[in-house]
């Protein structure tokens, strides 16, 4: 039995007010759960949609405690919580997804030595925390390769390709004297994800396989179903259901992954959290990652992660969000517009899901 954390009218904290968070609080209110969101930025779009609201630093041990007295559980919308402000709270009420999955997954080289430890493939890797271990590392593994920061990295930050010719100086200089990770460059035929969710007692389900597209290192289009062999799909959701027991998880996470040329499937990154790549389940699911995962840490039965159709979900990035009225105006799409003020290049304004139905 999973033992029931936030019952209807209680209250949900969120740590992070961007739109995940923000998609987190619209599924809880649906759910009649009430979210307070704590955000150091002010007119953070989570804000406008949540009952009681937070603007103040991670560290302000004060505005925490009165955070932490005021929920029933705890969630988060972004991995690199400050691992003091998860120990306070988790110290007062129960944060989920735990400390483990967040030591876990915000690391690259533990990421990746947990990943190979259950026998799931990955790039190659080599730990870089000098230039001499760059060099050795690049000796190893060839070129090209990705150097990238262990920690904090996320859409193409904290990255350098490193080509035949590429200065290695130069592509340490991007790690900004951080720990680094050289990942051998893997030729993919398609980046695919598997968003999967589990409840404490155990019970997990996944939604379906989903193709990636990137533009700048950002993602740009989401296409559900995957074109890949029904073996691929099963193969990407056994992974997906490995990782989350294996990490005792509660909650929403998404798996990452590159299919080579073979077929084979390689994890690139595990995101301990809701994920773009599964917006289009507010459209094309009876329930969304969004509602899942706040089922989830409440300690509620996970819903469906049945699809009802097909879905193309393309991100609003900076000024694409201009089109949104005659985005509204397309009868089999589905708007989401996340309230931000101010459009800049490279900025997730919001995103549009294109459905096609199913023929019976
Ligand atoms: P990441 O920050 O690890 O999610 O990487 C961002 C994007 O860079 C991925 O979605 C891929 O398109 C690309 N990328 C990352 N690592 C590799 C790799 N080892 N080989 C090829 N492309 C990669």
């Amino acid at each position: 039995m999973t033992a029931l954390r936030v019952p209807p009218g209680g209250v949900l904290g969120i740590l992070g007010g961007g739109q995940l968070g923000r998609m987190l609080a619209l599924a809880a209110a649906r759910l009649g759960i009430e979210c307070h969101v704590y955000c150091p930025e002010a007119g953070s779009p989570a804000f406008q949609v949540a009952r009681h609201v937070t603007c103040s630093p991670y560290e302000d041990e004060a505005a925490l405690a009165a955070f932490a007295e005021s929920c029933d559980a705890i969630t988060y919308e972004f991995e690199n919580i400050p691992t003091a402000a998860a120990s306070f709270l988790s110290a007062r009420k129960p944060v989920l997804p735990d400390a483990k999955a967040l030591a876990t997954t915000g690391d690259r080289l533990t990421e990746k030595t947990f990943l190979r430890s259950l026998g799931i493939g990955t790039a190659d890797f080599k730990p870089v925390d000098q230039r001499s271990a760059l060099a050795f590392a690049i000796a190893t593994l060839g070129r090209p390769a990705v150097l990238k920061t262990r920690r904090f990295g996320y859409d193409g930050k904290g990255q350098a390709l490193i080509r035949p010719g590429s200065d290695l100086d130069e592509a340490l200089a991007k790690m900004g004297g951080q720990p680094a990770i050289l990942e051998a460059f893997v030729p993919f035929e398609m980046e695919v994800s598997v968003v999967a969710v589990r409840a404490s007692d155990g019970t997990v389900r996944t939604y379906d396989l989903v193709e990636n597209r990137h533009r700048d290192h950002i993602l740009d289009v989401s296409i559900v179903p995957a074109n890949v062999p029904a073996s691929v799909e099963e193969a990407a959701q056994t992974i997906a259901r490995t990782i989350i027991a294996a990490l005792d998880y509660v909650g929403v996470l998404a798996v990452e992954m590159f299919v080579t040329r073979e077929g084979a499937l390689l994890v690139n990154e595990i995101a301990p959290r809701v994920h773009n790549s599964g917006h289009w389940t507010l459209d094309a699911c009876l329930v969304s990652q969004f509602e899942n995962h706040v089922r989830a840490v409440c300690g509620w039965p996970l819903g469906s992660t049945g699809r009802h159709c097909d879905a193309v979900m393309t991100n609003l990035i900076g000024d694409e969000v201009a089109a949104a009225l005659s985005l509204a105006a397309e009868p089999d799409a589905a708007l989401h517009l996340y309230g931000k003020r101010e459009s800049r290049p490279g900025r997730k304004m919001g995103h549009v899901t294109r459905i096609a139905h199913k023929r019976a």
